[in-house]
């Protein structure tokens, strides 16, 4: 089964009281293309950057966790910082934790309900119609967040205004577009729950 890994503390109580029933992802690559490809179609590929195709398709079952890859198998963590717990990992190096409640690395079992690509910038999204900013909000949040606290959030971690570094031929760096990024908004359902 494929995972979906979270590390962001802002929406752990989304997650741990089961209201947030939604994802969103970059819909592009931060990678160098394959140099060994005519130079032309390589500025053409950086230049376009990489649209990445969806991870997951509607009806499939997917593990959500908790910092998949920066965490050993069988972790736990404090509900409050998300950070792994000393109590559990003598090992951690962590100090100062508030030492919240406990919750295991695995947090259950989902089933992708949608999958639909956005477009958002640092004020503003497109987005498929009859759907609105205050639900997309909501359902990332677990209805913590308002549109500007989620589009604040994105353009802190994806910085939605400034280009990104795509990739560099003969010392020529090149980059995307400012604006708006891409994004896949997965939605899910947990098991047996509509
Ligand atoms: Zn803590």
């Amino acid at each position: 089964m494929k995972v979906l890994s979270f590390s962001a503390v802002e929406i752990l109580p989304a997650l741990l009281d089961k209201s947030k029933t939604q994802t969103i992802r970059p819909a592009w690559k931060d990678k160098h293309p394959q140099w060994d490809k005519e130079p032309s179609k390589c500025i053409k590929e950086i230049r376009e950057g990489f649209e990445t195709k969806p991870r997951f398709q509607p009806k499939e079952q997917v593990t959500l966790m908790w910092k998949q890859r920066t965490s050993p198998k069988g972790s736990q963590f404090c509900s409050i910082c998300g950070n792994r717990s000393a109590l559990h990992s003598p090992d951690t190096e962590e100090t100062g934790c508030c030492q919240g409640r406990l919750f295991p690395k695995i947090l259950g079992i989902v089933e992708i309900e949608s999958v639909f690509q956005i477009e958002m910038g640092k004020n503003h999204i497109i987005m498929p119609e009859g759907d609105t900013e205050i639900n997309l909000a909501k359902r990332d949040s677990g209805g913590l967040w308002t549109p500007q606290d989620m589009f604040n959030w994105f353009d802190r971690k994806y910085h939605l205004g400034e280009p990104t570094i795509i990739g560099k031929i003969r010392r020529k760096i090149f980059k995307t577009q400012y604006g708006p990024k891409r994004f896949w908004v997965y939605r899910f359902k947990r098991e047996g729950k509509r």
